[in-house]
């Protein structure tokens, strides 16, 4: 067990899929508190992913490093920068560990980092920090992750975009927690990591 660059890819090229299959969902829910491109904007990337990584690297490190160069060069807005360095913090744990588990923590470091959001902000942070200590304990489910996405409907968001709503954020799903839910919907899907 741990992570290879085999399965590394199958879960990005799943989560590719379902970003594909949900993107217009996914700007749906950022039409309802924001400027509706969350799946536009991760579908331009993750399409780039994929495209890049069809040409496989030698090593987890490499597949890292290039999907954050790829997210942080083609999804702009907030999303971008932020999955960028998920990525990038994952390239540079995976120098000592092939655990998901620590490399997710190391990237969740990063995006609350990078974009100064703490858990019931209503960002991807909330998504990120109720996952990553299931992944780490090996209880990650479906159901644990739907209702982490859900959770985030009653909150009032107090950062980006969103939190210029104030008040009339409350009511809908945070669309990069919605697409943090399939990153992580595709991590228990794959085989092996
Ligand atoms: P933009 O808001 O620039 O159009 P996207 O629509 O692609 O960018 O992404 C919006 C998502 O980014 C939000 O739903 C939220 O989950 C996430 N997000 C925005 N700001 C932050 C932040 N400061 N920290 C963490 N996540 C954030
Ligand atoms: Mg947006
Ligand atoms: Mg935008």
């Amino acid at each position: 067990m741990g992570l290879t660059v085999n399965n590394l890819i199958d879960w990005i090229n799943n989560f590719s899929a379902k970003i594909e299959q949900n993107k217009q969902y996914l700007s749906d829910l950022d039409t309802a508190i924001g400027d509706g491109d969350h799946g536009f904007n991760m579908s331009r990337g993750m399409k780039a992913v994929s495209q890049k990584l069809s040409t496989k690297p030698e090593t987890i490190t490499d597949v890292f490093k290039q999907i954050a160069m790829t997210l942080i060069s083609t999804v702009g807005g907030a999303s971008g920068p932020l999955y960028g360095t998920a990525f990038l913090e994952m390239a540079k744990k995976s120098a000592t560990s092939d655990d998901i588990g620590e490399l997710l923590e190391a990237a969740l470091t990063g995006i609350k980092k990078r974009g100064g959001a703490e858990p019931r902000d209503k960002t991807m942070v909330d998504v990120w920090s109720v996952l990553v200590p299931e992944v780490k304990a090996h209880n990650l489910t479906r159901e644990k992750i739907d209702s982490a996405v859900a959770a985030t409907k009653d909150l009032v968001a107090k950062k980006g975009r969103a939190s210029y709503l104030g008040e009339r954020s409350k009511g809908h799903i945070d669309p990069g927690s919605q697409s943090s839910g399939y990153l992580f919907e595709a991590l228990l899907e794959t085989e092996g990591i």
